[in-house]
């Protein structure tokens, strides 16, 4: 879980110092798809480890997990970005 939290602001990290140039727009959609499934298996992974406890809405970590689970949805859904953003600007990039 620390490994990908750390890989997750790294990558995070450097396509902030990209975008602040004014690149990086191929690489913040995939920072963004990256990161939003890394939240939810690290949120997952924490929910497990509690157990039923975990489970349970009395429990933060429950919440956590639902949380998570909507980063893949709003403000493009993973789907939407693989299939309009990065398929697409892969499909241009091979062409050239
Ligand atoms: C908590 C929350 C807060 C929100 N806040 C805002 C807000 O402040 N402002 C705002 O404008 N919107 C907001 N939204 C809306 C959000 O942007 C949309 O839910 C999101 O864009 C997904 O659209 P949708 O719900 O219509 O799902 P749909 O577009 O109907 O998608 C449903 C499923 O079909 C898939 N899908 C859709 N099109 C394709 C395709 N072409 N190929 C393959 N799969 C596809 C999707 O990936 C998804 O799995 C919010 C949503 C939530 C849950």
């Amino acid at each position: 879980m620390a490994v990908i939290i750390q890989a997750s602001r790294q990558f995070s990290y450097a396509v902030a110092k990209m975008m602040a140039k004014g690149e990086g727009a191929m690489e913040a959609t995939l920072v963004k798809a990256y990161v939003c499934k890394a939240a939810e298996w690290v949120t997952r992974e924490a929910l497990q480890i509690h157990g039923g406890y975990g489970y349970a809405e009395e429990y933060p970590v429950s919440r956590y997990w639902v949380d998570a689970r909507v980063l893949s949805i709003f403000e493009g859904a993973d789907e939407t970005l693989a299939i309009k953003v990065i398929a697409r600007r892969l499909v241009a990039a091979a062409k050239a």
